[in-house]
């Protein structure tokens, strides 16, 4: 095969192929400096470059104020789950957590070893197809910090607006970060990890309020410590250092798109065509709550949750060169992940393949 095909995986995700060309380009010899990135020392002045341009465009597109940190770590998203409370607990005070679905209920069983947690909401009752109403969440008065996930890439649930706490807000945005605008003041920390939507794995992008990291633990393994990456920037150690330089192209893509203004509009197009798509198919339909929908992660199924014809469909798709459209493993069903790098294009491409089949199989 010698075309590439369309994309659809939750994650590792598609990028953009401007993107991929440029690394192919720089990976023999980046910028005729005789080496490739890969073999780069994280001291030398060639990688720290790469280094401060991707934080600063980072800094740059999503807004961050300068009383935050970024922190460029390894260890995925789930390596978060124990460091957030290893790091943001306090003597006694009790975690909030919002639990809308696999993501946070691992967070939940790691934030558990070190606080009381209490559960603040939840939409497992109703298999996590919709979330939880934030104007009537009780919180906690006396809490460390609020937990939740911005994205449910399983089930395809997307907050469109977050709690106002007092205690600081934790999010996981590891599948809709950067794919909309954000007042980055609101929240104490956001992570992610990057293979979803900046870049790819192995690379975990964190962004925290500076005062948060004084209730770093000096007990604790120093790997673990904010405080301590972020006293070294982020080179404690040896940084993910060719994600960092492909994250970085991510972030000129972005801010040569038009930042995350043009990006936001253009992700909820992308999720609007595909959505009435299934809407206004009588073979398909979305068994998630219409206000809660993803625009990242649209989740979809055969009415009667026919299952060999969701196999026929993810077959003829695949013969069609549209790939990875199964649901996540725990869910079942269909699934067609459509973050930033996924084009409008081919988002059409998907809708027209779903008009063709419903005609041929009804
Ligand atoms: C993929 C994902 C994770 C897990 O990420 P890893 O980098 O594999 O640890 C956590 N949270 C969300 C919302 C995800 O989509």
């Amino acid at each position: 095969m010698n075309k590439r095909v369309v994309n659809f995986s939750a994650g590792p995700s598609t990028l953009p192929l401007s993107i991929l060309e440029q690394a192919q380009q720089d990976l023999v010899n980046w910028k005729g400096k005789g080496l490739s990135v890969m073999e780069m020392s994280h001291r030398s002045k060639e990688f720290v470059s790469i280094y401060e341009h991707a934080e600063q465009q980072l800094r740059k597109i999503a807004n961050i104020p300068e009383d935050y940190d970024v922190l460029f770590l390894q260890g995925g998203a789930s390596l978060q789950f124990s460091m957030v409370p290893l790091n943001l607990s306090l003597n006694g005070a009790p975690v909030d957590l919002i639990n809308t679905g696999s993501w946070t209920k691992k967070a939940l069983k790691e934030i558990s070893k070190v606080s009381k947690v209490n559960v603040v909401a939840s939409t497992e009752d109703a298999n996590f197809l919709s979330l939880p109403e934030i104007d009537s969440i009780q919180f906690s008065e006396n809490a460390a910090y609020t937990y939740m996930c911005s994205n449910n890439t399983i089930f395809g649930t997307q907050f469109k607006s977050f709690p106002k706490t007092v205690a600081p807000l934790v999010v996981d945005m590891s599948s809709d970060i950067l794919s909309r605008r954000l007042n980055i003041s609101d929240f104490g920390v956001i992570f992610a990890g990057a293979q979803k939507n900046i870049g790819p794995s192995g690379l975990t992008i964190v962004i925290i309020r500076k005062d948060l990291m004084e209730r770093s633990n000096s007990e604790n393994p120093s790997m673990l410590q904010y405080k301590i990456h972020s006293d070294n920037t982020s080179m404690y150690n040896t940084p993910p250092t060719f994600g960092i330089y492909m994250a970085g192209l991510m972030f000129d893509w972005i801010d040569e798109q038009g930042g995350l203004e043009v990006i936001e509009h253009k992700n909820e197009l992308k999720a609007k065509i595909l959505y009435d798509a299934i809407d206004s198919n009588e073979m398909f339909y979305c068994p998630v709550a219409h206000a809660d929908r993803s625009n990242m992660n649209v989740v979809f199924r055969v009415q009667g949750n026919h299952v060999e014809l969701e196999d026929t469909f993810m077959k003829e798709a695949k013969e069609a060169g549209l790939t990875e459209l199964k649901g996540h493993r725990s869910v079942g069903g269909l699934r067609a992940s459509i973050y930033n790098a996924q084009s409008h294009e081919n988002v059409t491409a998907l809708v027209e393949f779903m008009d063709t089949f419903s005609k041929k199989h009804s």
